[in-house]
């Protein structure tokens, strides 16, 4: 939470202030050892409509401050204090007027706390509130002091208290923002250790109904006969397990035995399997599944139920998704040429209407028996697991967003989302949230928009990017 603290010279009414913007919250009191002279400060969690923010009561440094000169004795809390303090309300008291301690205070503020943005209150308004509340004489005096124009409140009543809402509000959310940039770079300097991450075995799940080829891929890819390979359905089911090695990467196939066998049948126990399928999901980073090119060409439709139930899960486990088109040797033969193009063509689109939730899932065409398109396989799969593990620097991000909103139309230009910020908040699959400034929301619709963008611009095809929304409060 950001950090607002009262000050002013004693008795223009900052512990008013100070209760009333914690209303019956718990006030902590503690000590700040300072050169000395303990001094108590309060500090407590103020509410402000819909703002809140820590508020510090300096009050208790009047009675130092009244023993010696306020500069000589407060310029001690500065410190410990003030390091951890982003705004100040600065009270003057409108019906005593502005007083010699008051210009004190000023001069104070200005030369200890430069970085600390100020706002004037003017106090104890109430009774020079004439329904008009404009109190111009009072204000041109205080606006000698050097912070601006003061607003007029009253601690005691209440009011002006909207105005300090305004005044408070583009203040607060400017700390808020600083914060998340200075947390923000230190994140993007952890992102070279956590790119480490990706030279981990990569953990890969080849799933798919009985005899598309699971086995034959897995010979091909491990390149000698380490999987029984047979045309009965359920020949190769007991746990395959294996570990290869491609451009210097290790690969771990998960046990994926039994993936689709039962699920497949789509009654009895299928639901069991469907769950146990989404346990061992969990353990893959890149699911590759395994469709059949010539049952798709004979049934005019690539994925059946089965293997569109596995390719969901998958995304919404969080996995990459790469579908792989085995078999596409029996449609070779010039009769078939037809079908090979039909099976190339449509096979995209239709995974693309049956898994809408994430876009571009890369669909590569083998013969796992001829052992063509082996090599693409292999480098897809790398790539997927790259992309799952990618992470983008924020100011990356941001300039990428600045194009990127250049590019969707609005109708209604007062209707366009204000996103202040767009930053990665997680790996694998990476994350992303847009900072929100002001009430409105983002549409499901505008998201999507921006889902899709960053899965073009950046090639993350079949990656479950995330897409989040988040108010600066
Ligand atoms: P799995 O049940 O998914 O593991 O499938 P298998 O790897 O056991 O293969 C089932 C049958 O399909 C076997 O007879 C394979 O020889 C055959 N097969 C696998 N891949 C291909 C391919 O690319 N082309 C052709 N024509 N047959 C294949």
């Amino acid at each position: 939470l950001p950090t607002v603290i009262l000050v002013g010279r004693p008795n223009v009414g900052k512990s008013a202030l100070f209760n009333r913007l914690i209303r019956r919250r718990e006030a902590l009191v503690y000590n700040t050892p300072a050169d000395h002279v303990t001094r108590d400060i309060r500090e407590g969690i103020a509410k402000l409509g819909d703002l809140r923010f820590r508020v510090l009561d300096s009050a208790g440094l009047e009675t130092a401050a009244a023993s010696g000169s306020i500069l000589s004795r407060t310029t001690e809390m500065t410190g410990s204090v003030l390091a951890r303090t982003q705004l100040a309300i600065f009270l003057i008291d409108v019906r005593a007027g502005l007083q010699p301690l008051d210009l004190e205070v000023g001069k104070w503020l200005r030369k200890n706390a430069p970085g600390i943005r100020t706002i004037l209150a003017m106090n104890k308004s109430e009774s020079h509130d004439d329904g008009g509340g404009v109190l111009t004489a009072e204000a041109a005096e205080a606006h000698a002091l050097g912070f601006g124009d003061p607003i007029a409140i009253s601690a005691e009543t209440g009011l002006g208290m909207a105005e300090l809402y305004e005044a408070l509000c583009p203040l607060l959310e400017d700390c808020m923002l600083q914060r998340l940039n200075d947390k923000r770079i230190e994140d993007d300097s952890a992102l070279d250790m956590e790119n480490e991450e990706n030279k981990l075995p990569l953990q890969l799940a080849i799933v798919g109904r009985p005899n598309v080829g699971k086995s034959t891929l897995l010979n091909a890819l491990l390149q000698e006969e380490r999987v029984l390979v047979g045309p009965e359905a359920g020949l190769t089911r007991d746990s395959v397990r294996a570990q290869f090695k491609f451009d210097g990467r290790t690969i771990y196939l998960v046990d994926t035995a039994g993936w689709l066998q039962r699920c497949g049948q789509e009654k009895g126990p299928a639901s069991l399997s469907v769950m146990q399928s989404r346990k061992n999901l969990m353990r893959a980073h890149v699911v590759a599944l395994v469709l059949d090119a010539e049952e798709i060409a004979r049934n005019r439709c690539s994925m059946k139920h089965a293997e569109t139930i596995i390719a969901r899960q998958a995304v919404e486990e969080g996995r990459g998704l790469v579908v792989i088109v085995n078999k596409m040797d029996l449609l070779n033969g010039r009769r078939n040429l037809m079908l090979y193009e039909k099976v190339i063509n449509a096979v995209p689109k239709e995974i693309q209407t049956v898994i809408p939730q994430v876009t571009g899932i890369p669909v590569i065409f083998i013969s796992a028996l001829e052992g063509k398109g082996r090599m693409a396989v292999l480098h897809q799969i790398v790539n997927t697991y790259e992309n799952w593990c990618l992470r983008l620097p924020t100011a990356r991000l941001n300039r990428w967003l600045q194009k990127v909103m250049g590019r969707h139309s609005w109708k209604d230009q007062a209707t366009q989302p204000r996103i202040k910020y767009f930053t990665q908040v997680k790996a694998r699959p990476p994350t992303f949230v847009a900072f929100l400034s002001g009430k409105a929301q983002l549409s499901d619709s505008y998201i999507r928009f921006l889902t899709k963008s960053l899965v073009e611009d950046f090639n993350l095809g079949g990656i479950p990017i995330r897409v989040m929304q988040r108010q600066i409060p």
